[in-house]
């Protein structure tokens, strides 16, 4: 048997890979309030960072903005839109290893990073 908690996260999920986009929290929150069951902005909340402490998504950080949560969990670059501020993966080979070439004098053990590219979305781009 589902326990709610369950359902609340698969609902949450089923939220960020239908939308596709990148969402912030309150973009999900919104795909999921159109339809039942009732769902409160804290429990979409907790189980986006829950199902990205899990790995089933991907938390982004965005300088200036709100975290995005990413569908796609393999290492990959993005490009945001400095007009409407969405986010949009870039297709791209994605250089691995580049974090092993660092020699850092600061005492870093480097983990990962993340290319987030900036520029005008074609969308915004009609606009102009
Ligand atoms: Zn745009
Ligand atoms: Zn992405």
């Amino acid at each position: 048997m589902k326990n709610r908690n369950t359902i609340q996260r698969a609902l949450v999920l089923e939220a960020v890979n239908a939308l596709r986009s990148h969402a912030t929290a309150d973009e999900v929150y919104e795909a999921i309030v159109k339809a039942p069951p009732p769902v409160s902005k804290a429990t979409v909340y907790r189980n986006l960072n829950l199902l990205s402490e899990m790995g089933e998504i991907r938390k982004m950080e965005i300088p200036g903005g709100a975290d995005r949560f990413d569908h796609r969990c393999h290492d990959h670059c993005h490009v945001r839109c400095e007009q409407c501020g969405r986010v949009f993966d870039v297709d791209m080979d994605y250089v691995t290893g580049l974090e092993k070439g660092i020699r850092d004098t600061h005492g870093f053990a480097f983990t990962g990073y993340d290319i987030l590219f900036r520029g005008i979305c074609p969308e915004c781009r009609k606009g102009e």
